[in-house]
């Protein structure tokens, strides 16, 4: 390819709207274009990239046992009336109406309609296991498309979807692709861990998510340097923090004016804030209060307590008439005296202290020398709280240390939620009729090259890890006027060719500056120069834009030392 044929427009500003450098970077390289909040339109280079990931995806799915087929975006609302999904999936689905009145959705997953694809022809447990998988857009209508690529609205996702017998073939299944996704990822040249990950509102057993670590991350994970356990900070299990035995004294109640914070509590009583319970209050979809309780230097983990409360699925900050009617206080919150029926929900951890101080659910008012175990009634005990820095491994015990990153891909097994509620069955060895036992495998594709950004840039721009480059090297002519220049790059741009490497010649008129600019924005991985050192010194230059290191080699040596270069890359 040759630049003059290219199609790539960089910007040397970056647009306002972008706040992550992938988004800056992906609009000034000229990889994408916003079409509309969290849609977009993606130019040559952006593509060129795409495809290499879903390249290496593909290979990696066949691989696996997995076979690519294409459904339709277009989802009958019918099929999601079956799971269950239509009500509670949200707003986040978009949602359509055809000419007749009928609903369909723009799809933002397929368990549903790969489900109901399977459902009337794998009849056998011959035909398992199964896997089939597709390349498609997805739409969600997030709260906050933002970040580019990172979370949009309509974005590329492969999912695949595994069929088996039973539970055992499902985790064989989900080892295949917790396997192929290491591969994808490291063949991607990213940086990343896979974390164990809460299921979500997808169901069923465990999971775990593929994270690119970048500092710029929105998942925050947990792990260990003693072992080798990594946990997003919404799943990682935490010990229950033991407090030394003291004799349990009696409940007393005393006034704390205004004190309303725990900051505000632990300074007026004097008390250290390990020795405090502090409240936080939800409602759920239904309006139901859910009050969490945690130690006073701790935080509350909103994805636990959705687990621990049956039937809840989003949770909003209570209204303060929700509290005061169960019988609570706001800002005086305590497990004692709350009307019956109230959903209580306290952390392992507060079970374990003695003579604290919490809430009396009366203004101004706090109770000394709480012993939760003596004094909580009817409360849901459970882990509840937020991991971090330096909590113990539930593993090893080691400290935890914590990092971010982004979120590209991830696994769930699915057991029979979905093959239940749409009636997929099979016929075992004994003619006995059975649900399909299902995983679901997704990876944003449009997020991991947004990920690869995030993780490899600088001051100057893109630094592509080579195997998802646009081009994975460009041969720059000095001055493209210059005849003898252009042709000498001509002909070292043809041999790349012939030896598979994939390259662009810049052969643009444009100053020499201003295409080594570019050639840094976009961040091919090699770089090579065709000046008059090349035509009269035989030097030719190679600079590699990871290091910014320049490397001579002569027109008889160049083509073997590239090619060693670019393994490295
Ligand atoms: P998130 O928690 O970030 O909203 P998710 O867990 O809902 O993502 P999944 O349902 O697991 O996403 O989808 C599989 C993959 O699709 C994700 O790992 C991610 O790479 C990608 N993805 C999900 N939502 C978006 C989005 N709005 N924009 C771009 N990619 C996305
Ligand atoms: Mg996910």
């Amino acid at each position: 390819m040759k630049a003059t044929n290219l199609y790539a427009p960089t910007l040397r500003e970056s647009p306002a709207e972008a706040e992550v450098i992938s988004h800056k970077l992906m609009l000034r390289a000229g990889l994408i274009r916003k079409a509309a909040g969290g849609v977009y339109s993606y130019l040559p280079l952006g593509w060129r990239t795409i495809r290499k990931i879903q390249q290496i995806i593909r290979e990696e799915m066949d691989a696996a046992g997995g076979q690519e087929i294409a459904m339709p975006i277009i989802q009958p609302s019918e099929l999601w009336k079956e799971s269950g999904r239509w009500e509670v999936y949200g707003d986040e689905m978009m949602r359509m109406k055809d000419r007749h009145g009928r609903e369909f959705c723009l799809g933002p997953t397929h368990e549903e309609m790969i489900t109901a694809l399977v459902r009337d022809e794998v009849r056998s447990y011959k035909q398992l296991p199964l896997m089939l998988y597709q390349m498609a857009n997805k739409y969600r209508d997030e709260i906050r498309p933002r970040f580019g690529l990172m979370r949009s609205r309509e974005f590329i996702m492969k999912d695949l979807y595994s069929f088996d017998r039973d539970e055992e073939g499902m985790n064989v299944s989900y080892q295949k692709m917790y396997d192929a996704y290491a591969k994808i990822f490291t063949r991607c040249g990213l940086e990343f861990r896979p974390v164990e990950a809460d299921n979500g509102a997808i169901g069923g057993g465990h999971s775990h998510e593929f994270t690119v670590l970048a500092q710029s991350g929105e998942s925050s994970i947990a792990y260990c340097g003693g072992c080798d356990y990594a946990a997003s900070d919404e799943k990682a299990e935490l010990k229950v923090i033991v407090e030394a035995p003291e004799d349990a004294l009696p409940l007393e109640k005393v006034e704390t004016p205004d004190a309303h914070t725990i900051e505000l509590v632990k300074d007026y009583l004097q008390v250290p804030i390990e020795k405090t319970i502090k409240a936080v209050a939800f409602q759920d979809d239904d309006e139901r209060l859910i009050l969490a309780f945690v130690r006073g230097d701790h935080e509350v983990n909103e994805v636990k307590i959705l687990n621990a409360v049956e039937g809840a699925l989003h949770l909003h900050m209570a209204e303060e008439s929700a509290i005061v009617a169960a019988g609570g206080c706001p800002g005086f919150m305590s497990p004692i005296g709350l009307k019956p029926g109230t959903v209580v929900l306290v952390d392992s951890t507060v079970m374990e202290m003695h003579n604290a101080v919490a809430g009396a659910n009366e203004k101004d008012f706090h109770y000394k020398n709480v012993n939760p175990k003596r004094d909580f009634k009817d409360v849901i005990v459970t882990d509840l709280r937020m991991v971090k820095e330096g909590d113990p491994c539930p593993r090893c015990g080691a400290p935890l240390k914590m990092t971010r990153g982004i979120e590209a891909g991830q696994v769930f097994t699915l057991g029979t939620k979905y093959s239940q509620s749409l009636g997929a069955t099979f016929l075992d060895e004994n003619g006995k009729e059975k649900p399909l036992v299902m995983g679901c495998y997704g990876i944003g594709v449009g997020r991991t090259m947004a990920a690869a950004i995030e993780q490899n840039n600088d001051e100057h721009g893109i630094i592509w890890p080579r195997a998802i480059a646009p081009f994975e090297l460009v041969v720059v002519p000095v001055n493209a006027k210059n005849g003898e220049q252009l042709s000498y790059a001509e002909r070292v741009y043809e041999e790349l060719k012939a030896a598979g490497v994939d390259v662009l010649l810049d052969d643009r008129t444009e100053r020499a500056g201003v295409k080594f600019k570019d050639c840094d924005l976009i961040g091919y991985p090699l770089r090579i120069t065709i000046g008059p050192k090349a035509l009269e010194e035989n030097v030719i230059e190679v600079k590699v834009r990871k290091t910014g290191e320049v490397l001579s080699f002569t027109k008889e040596s160049y083509l073997r030392e590239v090619r060693e270069l670019l393994k490295k890359l």
